[in-house]
């Protein structure tokens, strides 16, 4: 595999609370030659939706995962079950693509959330949900200003007197929230997804990574000494996908570090301190943004984006800024104590919306990534869709025409994650 990050960003995940969250079940790997109608590369929120309509559908399908279950970011996220997806302003969407496709794809945004939500109350799986929609905080008084501006009928706005009393003190001048949406713990909604889909019949194995893709009559996968036939494949490799699987997908996706903290259970005399005591899932109005939730069980998580770099250096310049940056949003909380920390992988396209259709060329091969760090919902129904779309199933709903169209190459080729510096550097300096 050809990836753009040092090997660390690709080594085990280690830190993650999720990962101490459950008991996972164990899974298969890959042994010897099979064959399937569909093979899928990648076993998170995309690849397992995928699986799970497609078998739900009497289709023959198996999906490979490299690392162990839960490895990837659908195992290591934020848990914020939101709106999003893309990074495009509403303007620049219907300036580029019409009105039309811009109303689908804000359709589509709501839609994906009530997809998750559909599918957990259909299990019954138990995630730990939390929160009413979510709530943006404005970090500066201009802040304030286009958030009032901006807010759309749905929206509810928050004078910066009221944040105390909501139970979301801090350094805000103002606050707006948007009720879609909630929290959830990640690690067991995807092993809620992987039972399903196995119970609906499709096999899934982990520690089985694809090493090799070739067309032949149908498609040919290399894994663990072994070989799969399959007449259609689907890419689901997001942050982590590779340079050469397939060779089309080269410098189409930048994939972008993502860090979070978790603090030890904070006792309701500690939330008080900081006034910080409501179950509302929170991000503020940062260009590069801080997202943060108080858990169930008292435990604060906060993440922030993660360094350029995946090198120990970078880590260690990383950890004292996340630690630095909670410290100067929750001074109450300077000292308590972080558990868990750790970074994962989130994918970027150049056209800042997501990618999900055939690839092009190349019949039976189809992709679903590009979520730009909003992935549990969109990726989830963005399975879905690309499940529809391989087996003539009904959409699960609405889908924008530009979801299809391929994403054109970053340039820098490998070294494109340096496009990201100066668009840091801009974010932290000018962002007031
Ligand atoms: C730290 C962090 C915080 C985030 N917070 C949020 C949040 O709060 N809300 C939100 O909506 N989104 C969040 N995201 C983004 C979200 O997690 C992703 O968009 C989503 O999980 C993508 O799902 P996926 O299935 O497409 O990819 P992934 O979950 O990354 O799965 C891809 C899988 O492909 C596997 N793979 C790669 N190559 C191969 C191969 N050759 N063979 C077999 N398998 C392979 C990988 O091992 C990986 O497990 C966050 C991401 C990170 C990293």
């Amino acid at each position: 595999m050809k990836r753009i990050y040092e090997p660390a960003a690709y080594g085990p995940l280690t830190g993650c609370y999720w990962s101490d969250s459950g008991d996972w079940q164990d899974w298969p790997t890959a042994q010897g030659d099979m064959r399937c109608d569909v093979a899928i590369i990648g076993a998170g929120f995309t690849g397992l939706n995928a699986a799970l309509h497609l078998a739900r559908a009497g289709v023959d399908v198996a999906v490979f995962e490299a690392q162990p279950l839960g490895w990837g970011a659908s195992g290591r996220n934020g848990g914020f079950c939101c709106l999003g997806g893309g990074m495009l302003k509403p303007d620049t969407m219907r300036r580029q693509f019409g009105d039309t496709d811009t109303e689908l794809w804000q359709g589509m945004e709501q839609v994906a959330v009530a997809y998750v939500d559909g599918l957990i109350t259909e299990h019954g799986w138990d995630v730990d949900r939390h929160s009413d929609g979510e709530t943006q905080l404005a970090h500066s008084t201009r802040a304030w200003r286009n958030m009032q501006r901006d807010a759309g009928p749905d929206a509810i706005l928050h004078e910066k007197s009221d944040l105390p009393e909501l139970g979301l003190n801090g350094p805000w001048h103002g606050g707006m929230t948007t009720r879609t949406g909630f929290a959830l713990n990640p690690r067991k909604y995807l092993e809620g997804l992987a039972q399903a889909a196995r119970e609906a019949g499709a096999r899934i194995y982990h520690q089985s990574p694809v090493q090799g893709l070739r067309r032949n009559t149908g498609w040919q996968l290399d894994i663990n000494a072994g070989s799969v036939r399959a007449e259609r494949v689907l890419i689901a490799t997001n942050g982590y996908s590779s340079e050469d699987l397939p060779d089309w997908l080269r410098a189409r996706y930048l994939p972008v570090q993502s860090s979070v903290i978790v603090t030890s259970p904070l006792s309701d005399a500690e939330q008080a301190r900081a006034g910080w005591t409501s179950a509302q899932m929170a991000y503020d109005s940062r260009s590069l943004l801080h997202y943060f939730r108080l858990m169930p069980n008292g435990r604060f998580l906060f993440g922030m984006r993660g360094g350029l770099r995946a090198t120990q250096r970078s880590k260690a310049q990383i950890a004292r800024q996340i630690r630095q940056d909670f410290s100067a949003l929750f001074p109450a909380w300077a000292n308590v104590e972080i558990t868990h920390k750790w970074a994962g992988l989130v994918c970027l396209t150049g056209r800042l919306t997501p990618f999900v259709g055939p690839v092009p060329e190349a019949p039976g091969l189809f992709a679903a990534l590009g979520y730009h760090g909003n992935g549990v919902a969109m990726g989830s129904y963005a399975g879905a869709l690309i499940a529809s779309q391989m087996a003539d199933l009904t959409a699960p709903g609405p889908a924008p025409g530009f979801l299809a169209s391929p994403p054109k190459r970053f340039p820098l080729g490998r070294f494109r994650r340096n496009l990201l510096r100066p668009a840091y550097f801009l974010a932290s300096t000018f962002d007031l």
